[in-house]
Parts: C-alpha cells; sequence; structure tokens
C-alpha cells in the first residue's frame, strides 16, 4: 500500500516519542526525517530515530508465517493462521482448566501500541480471570509508577517538554539523557546554551555525557540517592528555602519527611554518599535559588531495590519548594520505552487496572467487569515480570504468551529465565524477528506487522498521545498484533473481541476512562489525524488536551493534597559486595543501540559508534587487577560470568564497573551478556529488578 503521500507517525525507540515523516517512493523505498510541526522534537531525530528506515525496510530475519512445534521435541514447522489459534486456543483452555486461571499468563512490551496493551489486558484480566499480564515496562518504571501514586495520587507526568524551556534548575538523577533521551537533552542543551545561568545538576555514578553540560556533578556512591535527597532537603529546611505557604495548604505529611531529612548531620550524609559536603550545599543553594525547578529521572533510581523509596525522596523536593503545577517546574520522571506511558494507562500491568481505576478497589473492578462483560476481575495483582519466570521455574505458571519483548535477555537473571522457558509447558512468541533470542524458546511463534505495518496509538513521556498510520505491507502473514490478540480471543470463545479495526478498539478505551483523571473520551482517530496529538486529560470532543497537571493545585489524592512520603529506608538493602565480589556492577544503556539490539544490532551506521559490549572499569581497580585496556576480563557475579572487554578511565568511581545492558548471546559464549551477572532481587513495593547493583570480581581472562 506505497503512496506518495508523506505520513506522519511517531519514532518506535525512546519515550521521547519524536514525530517523523514518512516517505515511501515508488520502488518501495522508505526515508525518514524529522516532523518540525510535532511540538516534542521539533523537526530533530537523534542517530537512532533517523536510522528507522533500514530497519523498517530489513525484511532479513522477519517471521513471516506462524510456526508451531507439535511437541517439543520436534522443530517449528508452518501452519496457518487457523490451525496456531485452534492449537492455542486448545492448549490455554485445557492448562486453564486443570490448574485454573492462574496457570497461564501474558508478558508484553512498552512497544505495544495502546490498542494491543489494551486488548491483552481486557482478556486477561477480563475474560481469562486472571491478573497475569505483565510488561518489561516493570523492568524501568514501574517505581515511578508507585512514587507518583503515593505523591500526588495518580500514576502522572505533570509536565510538558516545553517546560524545559521555562526552567532554571534541573536535577538529573540516575539518567543519562545525552544517550538515552537524546532529542529531550538537546532542548535542555539549547535553553542552558541561550541561558548560562540555568543550573544543571546531575547524580550519577558515573560522569556520563550528560554530565559534560552539568554545573554540578554529584558523583554519589551507588545506592546513596536516599541520603543524598534527604541531605538536600534538610539544607533546603535549614536554610529556609522551602515554601511554607504551598507544603501548609496543598500538601500533607511534612512532619515526617523533616524528621526524616534530620535523621543524619550533612557531614554525615556526604561521608555516606562519598561526595564533598560542599556539593550537597551547593545543590540545595541550586535548587532553593530557582524560581523554576524540574527533576529529571530514570533507571537509576527506579531499577532498585530501593526505587520507590528513591522515587518519593526526589518528589519531596518538589513538594517542599511548591515547585509544581507552574509553568517550567515539576517532577518529570523520563520513561525508557515509547508506549509506556500507554500502557499505563490501559492498565497493562499484572498491579493495575484499566483507566487508572485501582484493581484493589471492588467498585472498580465491577465498572470495568460491567463494561467489557466478561466476568468478575481479581483483586490480588498477578505475576509480576521476576515472578511470572519464577512461577515458570516452580510450575505454578504452566503457558506464558510473549508478545514484542525478548525476555532471554532483558530480564535480570538470565540464566533463570532459560530455565523457566524450558520449564513452561507451552511457550507462545508473537514478534517481527527471528532476531529475538526468545523465538528459540516458542512452541508457536506468530508473525506481528512492525513498524508503520498497522494503525494505532502510543503516548510519549509528556503525556501526548498521537496516532501512528499503517504505511506499508507486513511481509508475509504477519498481522498487526492487536488482530492476533482478538482472533485469539475469538478463538478462546470469549464475546466482545468481534473488532473490525483498532480505531474500534480505540473509542472503547476511550470510553472507559470517562470521568477519570487520564478521561480521554474527547479523543477519536478523526482527531489524532486532522488536529494532531494531544496530551491527556482530553475530556471531550473540543478539548485541546492538558500541556500540565495541577495547575490549581489540587491534586489526584482523596484530600486534594500532594502527599509528603518518608522514604521506608535512607539505606540500600541491594546484595552485599564481599571479599569474593568487592567491585558493585551498575547496567546500562548506550546511545546507538535498542533494548536488545533485536532492531539496532541490524543497522551498519549505529554499529560504528559502539560495536561490542565492554566493561567500564576505573583504571585504580584495573591496576590492582593486573588488567590493562583492551584486555578481556572475566566479570563473575553469584550467578553466572561473561567474558569482556576491558575500557579503562577515571569517569567511573573506584569500585564501580559499568556494562552495557544490550547485548546477548554474541558469538555463543556469553560475551557481554549483562543479565547473565544481575540479580532478580525487586523493590518490596514497584517489583522493578535491582538492575543497577550487583556485586562482581573481575579478572582478567587467561586462555587455559
Ligand atoms: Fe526516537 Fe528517542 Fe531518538 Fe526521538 S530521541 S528519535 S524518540 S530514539
Amino acid at each position: 500500500m506505497n503512496s506518495n503521500k508523506t505520513h506522519k507517525t511517531i519514532c518506535s525507540y525512546c519515550g521521547v516519542g519524536c514525530g517523523i515523516l514518512v516517505d515511501v517512493d515508488a520502488k518501495g523505498t522508505i526515508s525518514v526525517d524529522g516532523d518540525s510541526d510535532y511540538p516534542s522534537n521539533k523537526g530533530m531525530l537523534c542517530s537512532k530515530g533517523r536510522n528507522l528506515n533500514y530497519v523498517a525496510q530489513d525484511t532479513t530475519d522477519r517471521i513471516l508465517y506462524p510456526e508451531m512445534k507439535w511437541s517439543r521435541n520436534h522443530p517449528l514447522q508452518r501452519v496457518s493462521w487457523d490451525a496456531a489459534f485452534e492449537r492455542a486456543a486448545a492448549v490455554f483452555k485445557s492448562i486453564i482448566a486443570k490448574h485454573g486461571p492462574d496457570s497461564v499468563g501474558f508478558y508484553v512490551s512498552g512497544q505495544c501500541l495502546t490498542e494491543e496493551y489494551y486488548l491483552i489486558n481486557k482478556l486477561t484480566k477480563g475474560f481469562i480471570g486472571t491478573n497475569n499480564i505483565d510488561t518489561n515496562s516493570r523492568l524501568c518504571m514501574s517505581s515511578a509508577v508507585v512514587g507518583y501514586k503515593k505523591t500526588l495520587g495518580e500514576d502522572s507526568v505533570p509536565i510538558s517538554y516545553e517546560d524545559i524551556e521555562l526552567a532554571d534548575c534541573f536535577l538529573i538523577a540516575g539518567a543519562n539523557p545525552a544517550w538515552c533521551h537524546p532529542i529531550l537533552y538537546r532542548r535542555l542543551e539549547k535553553h542552558k546554551e541561550e541561558n548560562p545561568q540555568v543550573k544543571i545538576i546531575v547524580v550519577d555514578p558515573r560522569k556520563t555525557q550528560t554530565c559534560a553540560g552539568a554545573d554540578l556533578h554529584l558523583q554519589i556512591l551507588p545506592g546513596t540517592d536516599v541520603i543524598l535527597f534527604n541531605a538536600i532537603a534538610r539544607r533546603l529546611i535549614e536554610k529556609r528555602k522551602i515554601d511554607s505557604a504551598f507544603i501548609k495548604k496543598h500538601t500533607a505529611n511534612y512532619e515526617a519527611v523533616k524528621e526524616m531529612a534530620y535523621t543524619l548531620t550533612l557531614k554525615e550524609a556526604a561521608k555516606k554518599c562519598g561526595i564533598p559536603v560542599g556539593d550537597i550545599r551547593k545543590a540545595a543553594e541550586y535548587i532553593g535559588n530557582a524560581k523554576k525547578f524540574i527533576s529529571m529521572w530514570t533507571m537509576g533510581l527506579n531499577q532498585s531495590v530501593i526505587g520507590v523509596a528513591k522515587n518519593v525522596s526526589l518528589l519531596n523536593l518538589s513538594l517542599l519548594t511548591g515547585q509544581i503545577g507552574k509553568p517550567g517546574a515539576g517532577p518529570f520522571s523520563l520513561t525508557g520505552q515509547p508506549n509506556a506511558m500507554g500502557g499505563r494507562e490501559v492498565g497493562g500491568m499484572a498491579s493495575l487496572l484499566a483507566a487508572h481505576k485501582n484493581l484493589g478497589n471492588a467498585a472498580h473492578r465491577k465498572e470495568v467487569s460491567d463494561f467489557w462483560g466478561g466476568g468478575e476481575i481479581q483483586a490480588e495483582p498477578g505475576y509480576t515480570a521476576t515472578e511470572m519466570f519464577d512461577a515458570l521455574n516452580e510450575g505454578k505458571l504452566k503457558a506464558v504468551w510473549i508478545v514484542c519483548t525478548n525476555p532471554a535477555v532483558s530480564m535480570p537473571n538470565s540464566n533463570k529465565v532459560e530455565r523457566a522457558l524450558k520449564k513452561a509447558k507451552f511457550v507462545v512468541v508473537q514478534d517481527i524477528s527471528h532476531n529475538s533470542e526468545t523465538t528459540k524458546f516458542a512452541d508457536l511463534l506468530l508473525p506481528a506487522a512492525g513498524w508503520l505495518e498497522k494503525e494505532g496509538t502510543m503516548t510519549n513521556s509528556e503525556r501526548r498521545i498521537s496516532h501512528l498510520p499503517k504505511v506499508i505491507d507486513a511481509p508475509g502473514e504477519a498481522l498487526p498484533d492487536a488482530e492476533i490478540i482478538w482472533r485469539f480471543a475469538q478463538a478462546m470463545g470469549y464475546k466482545g473481541f468481534d473488532y473490525k479495526n483498532s480505531s474500534e478498539v480505540y473509542d472503547e478505551h476511550c470510553l472507559l476512562t470517562k470521568g477519570t483523571e487520564i478521561d480521554i473520551s474527547g479523543l477519536s482517530y478523526e482527531r489524532l489525524i486532522n488536529e494532531g496529538s494531544f496530551q491527556w486529560p482530553v475530556p471531550h470532543k473540543t478539548h485541546k488536551g492538558t500541556p500540565r497537571l495541577f495547575t490549581d493545585r489540587k491534586f489526584f489524592t482523596n484530600d486534594k493534597k500532594a502527599h509528603f512520603n518518608a522514604p521506608s529506608t535512607l539505606y540500600n538493602k541491594s546484595e552485599e559486595t564481599d571479599n569474593n565480589y568487592p567491585l558493585i556492577l551498575n547496567s546500562g544503556r548506550v546511545r546507538d543501540q535498542w533494548h536488545t539490539r533485536t532492531k539496532t544490532g541490524k543497522v551498519k551506521r549505529l554499529l560504528t559508534h559502539i560495536p561490542q559490549p565492554y566493561l567500564e572499569m576505573n583504571a585504580v581497580d584495573a591496576y590492582l587487577r593486573k588488567i590493562k585496556e583492551g584486555d578481556i576480563a572475566v566479570v563473575k557475579s553469584r550467578r553466572g560470568q561473561v567474558q569482556v572487554k576491558v575500557q579503562l578511565n577515571y569517569d567511573i568511581r573506584e569500585s564501580v564497573v559499568f556494562l552495557p545492558m544490550h547485548w546477548g548471546k554474541v558469538l555463543n559464549n556469553d560475551f557481554g551478556r549483562a543479565n547473565n551477572l544481575t540479580n532478580d532481587l525487586v523493590d518490596p513495593v514497584s517489583k522493578e529488578p535491582d538492575f543497577k547493583y550487583c556485586a562482581v570480581e573481575v579478572t582478567k581472562f587467561v586462555k587455559e
């Protein structure tokens, strides 16, 4: 279905969600450019987005038709879609009949479109009768979801990207936007270039590219973020740099936070964080003197066994200073994936309900189940990401349906995940290419349409909802993910899945949000196509969207106040280092790769930046181990080991090493596979894994 028309769509990589113009010429050659009319990126694209045309055009490795194993030891064989749905429905029905609905689960992705997310959630919670649907977004932002809910009453990013150009102080914690949210960072960098008085504080155990533009880099010891934020809070209180009128009128629980902030003196806090006390004072001075203050954070805070404590202690700083609900101010969680926000809207997690309703609330559950017309929705959360794979290993979960994600590489403690997938009675993998290591475990492999090959919507980090049109036909027999799900639901015999297109699914989702905080009942494909993107809520058909939340200083809590939360702990609870494992491994992203490289790994241009995994190590730690630049090292944790080339510098703290998370089993020898090492401890509330902290030892590789 190629045409000469220029199509407006959205980048399929990160949560910045840049607008892209797509052209397809008569020969079918695809070209992409930044959309200068799109408010989020104003025409800019980063290296990943700029090379999306290569990914869209490359059909090598694509799954072209359904493939099925007739039994575990047989190879996958081509089958028809009808046969695939018949088998999937038969196996799911039989397992559910024997072991109950909680014996099956769905593991999906922040790259799914909102309609796909909505349908899987509806099918699982509303019809199968289990809350066992979770997502790889659990791995990146569930601590932020809990932090926002506890503080603001709802999972709600209060600000817009346009606030960046209005702020005069930024605290960027546990994030490297220069590499991981490049266009957002470019907006910040330009703002700073034009307004040198703007202050940027970066909190990170590594000196990353983002630090190049910072006025202050707080290179804290891993796991000491809560101590740092509490110390800044204490200094703000002592120096009377807090907004007492705002605190009195619009917040609750201030005294508890004040008490906790005073647990340590500034000197004690600085010592524990491993930074000069003057730097804490300086950070508090910048924040306290700011007219408009924005905090930004992502995985460095979220991916922790104390992720919620880190989030609430940072959110407290915005409340203390009254920096929320006004232009240029607010706490801004940067989402990792392109539609992590959309997934949250439809309740696409084991602990959430659709339309930001509350799973623990019986009236909310009834509203949603009545709307869907299926069965009763269970009150208890289902298995979260790591719990799902634990449940497979323990035999409690028998079948898992994996959509658009590669847990064999992306989950912590990947050897355990592999064991779980081998142990499962039935594994369905629905994806675009064989490039994903997880397809090797599939009993049923379903070909899905990719970017440009299907229609739907996504929501970016600033709550901006956009329409993504179908531009080209999918190869072979691949189908849109939404259609795969509704046809499976039909094969299961469920009513309420007789959709003709994704627009009908979207209308249903919008209607369900009516009267909620995220009300988008004023939206439709027609409006999104004709009028462009909208920021939720959009509660009626002429509403123009909401760039900023809480401008009336009324929050989504029952008492309409923002709630201070004393963090549950000051101290890190990650696994201990000892003589055998004395170093702390931090994992993260590099500029030109995305997740497990199933797409970016195929683009030659992107491989020129960093072509292979590397271990970043402080030169002092390396010297003590007789390791030199470029040596191959063995990195060993309590769960596994990898070999990887060493890169030395002084930008990373002593006793800390860093491995990118993108690489899986390359060269068949676990070369640089970070998640062989990471541990699957999770935050007790958000259930987000502790990817940023595990105990390791590094030795020089010696050939036997
Ligand atoms: Fe795509 Fe993110 Fe780059 Fe924008 S910043 S082009 S959304 S990867």
